[in-house]
């Protein structure tokens, strides 16, 4: 990368983490992690960001972030899987990943934990939920998260962590910050029972201020770090 590049890039970062704790100072929350999505990005700059100090990136489709792993090597990174998984491609996301952010069916579950290299210790997962119930998203019903929290626990491979919702896009943040709020409401009961419950991964560019003030714990960040994405290539 070029010096320029570099210099972008560490601006950006800048940017993100102080708006990070500025929404955490206004709303008294505590200032939540960051998750670096580096979809469509290339290794290059994840190697960049990450000798800026950052350490959790997020990717959307395993094969990328194989790729991208290749490239950069045991460089300490600590990975995410936030994109939709196949159960076909699990065994290659329980090996891949420190993190499944997208479990949303008790198949998946079995899935992740039969497949987890015990070498790897257990795989923090975190269920996604439908919060909008929108027809076209991924994540399981609000109903839904007791049964899959169960199936979670009873498979020693796999540490639930939290929970993660995409909430609709409305154009009102009054409507999205009311999503995030059912989400805190759903965490909050599910962290009372469940010690190790950690982590609610909600907010995004455009929202992580609304996300924060509702509680988030870490926000996934992609545009505003790495600027805007190349258009995807029809899959
Ligand atoms: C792409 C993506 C993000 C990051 O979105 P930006 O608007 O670029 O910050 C966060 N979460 C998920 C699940 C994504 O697919």
């Amino acid at each position: 990368m070029s010096d320029s590049c570099d210099d972008v890039l560490r601006h950006a970062f800048r940017e993100v983490l102080q708006r990070l704790e500025n929404a955490a100072r206004q709303s008294g929350r505590p200032v939540p992690r960051l998750l670096a999505v580096g979809k469509t990005q290339p290794a290059a700059k994840i190697a960049a960001l990450a000798a800026l100090g950052q350490r959790a990136f997020g990717e959307n489709y395993v094969q990328e972030a194989l790729a991208k792993q290749a490239t950069l090597g045991e460089a300490g990174l600590e990975w995410h899987l936030i994109g939709h998984l196949q159960s076909n491609k699990a065994r290659e996301a329980a090996q891949a990943f420190d993190w499944v952010q997208t479990v949303d069916r008790p198949k998946l579950v079995a899935a992740l934990a039969r497949h987890r290299p015990p070498a790897r210790g257990p795989l923090n997962v975190l269920i996604q939920v439908n919060i909008d119930d929108e027809a076209s998203k991924h994540g399981c019903r609000p109903e839904q998260v007791g049964a899959l929290v169960a199936a979670i626990a009873a498979e020693p491979a796999l540490r639930l962590r939290g929970l993660m919702a995409i909430p609709a896009p409305w154009p009102e943040p009054a409507r999205r910050r009311e999503a995030f709020r059912r989400m805190r409401s759903l965490f909050e009961v599910l962290a009372a029972e469940h010690p190790g419950v950690d982590t609610l991964s909600m907010g995004m560019s455009d929202d992580l201020e609304l996300a924060i003030a509702e509680g988030a714990t870490l926000v996934r960040v992609g545009t505003a770090l790495f600027g805007a994405r190349p258009p995807k290539a029809a899959a």
